[in-house]
């Protein structure tokens, strides 16, 4: 899986993709990351990569000639996506997708944002990770990345653990303990210290519905509902799913 960056901010990006877990797949070769200048694609002696927006306003542009100068000169793997808020949110599911296709590069801009031809003529489609606007799209590209670099198989220690977490079965994930087992007089409910592997897994898949009823009502509208068989487990373990506690009865002292 190779990702390729645009960025007139290179230094910033290769740093953050170098920490961690991104970073010790990026120096594996399990994935492979490029981070482009875009200041290459400028070639004025002061390498200038913005300008003042035609029909006047506030703030600068991106100016298309360097960014496809850039790009051009790269030739990087594709799809091409540029990052804003017009874009199509970015989800777990296409997560997924990157994950499991040869690719893909990203175009952050910056300023006030980037002249549209850039849009419409050079990018293959655009890419926003939520309702907010950022100052660049350096930290969207670094969100992208992580997402879809820990998909990657090998990446991850544990193949399964990405199959277990928020969003793989269109649920939130169960809640996490470690040791100890009491903490400051705060158990962890009882049936993960059982050794019961059978009745773990139904403990977990009862908390996650839990516990996506209430925090996200519209992951579980998304995934048709709730089965009968679900909500016996619910029952059956105590969660009730109308009540405001995602913990269970071993977690009274959390409202
Ligand atoms: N004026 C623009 C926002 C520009 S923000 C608008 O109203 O749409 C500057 C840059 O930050 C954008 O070009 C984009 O690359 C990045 N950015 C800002 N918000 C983002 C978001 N929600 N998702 C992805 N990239 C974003």
């Amino acid at each position: 899986m190779r990702s390729e960056i645009f960025t007139i901010f290179p230094d910033l990006v290769a740093t953050w993709a170098g920490a961690g877990l991104v970073g010790k797949a990026w120096r594996s070769g399990a994935i492979e990351i490029v981070v482009h200048d875009l200041r290459a694609g400028a070639h004025d002696p002061h390498r200038s990569v913005d300008d003042s927006p035609f029909g006047g306003g506030a703030g600068m542009v991106l100016a298309p000639e360097p960014v496809f100068n850039a790009v051009e000169a790269a030739q990087p793997v594709r799809p091409l996506f540029l990052l804003g808020p017009s874009g199509r949110r970015f989800d777990q599911a296409m997560a997924q997708e990157l994950a499991a296709g040869p690719g893909f590069s990203l175009l952050c801009g910056r300023y006030e944002g980037v002249d549209e031809r850039v849009a419409e003529h050079l990018v293959d489609d655009e890419l926003s990770i939520g309702d907010y606007v950022l100052a660049g799209g350096e930290a969207a590209a670094i969100v992208v990345v992580e997402a879809v670099a820990r998909l990657v198989p090998g990446v991850m220690g544990n193949a399964t653990s990405s199959q277990e977490e928020s969003f793989a079965d269109g649920l939130l994930e169960y809640p996490q303990y470690t040791r100890p087992a009491e903490f400051r007089g705060w158990p962890v409910p009882e049936v993960l210290l059982s050794g019961h592997h059978e009745r773990v897994a139904q403990w977990r898949k009862a908390a996650a519905l839990a516990r996506t009823l209430q925090r996200r009502p519209d992951l579980i509208a998304a995934r048709g509902g709730i089965s009968p068989e679900e909500r016996r487990l619910l029952v059956e373990w105590g969660f009730d799913a109308l009540s405001s506690s995602t913990y269970g009865p071993d977690r009274p002292d959390r409202p």
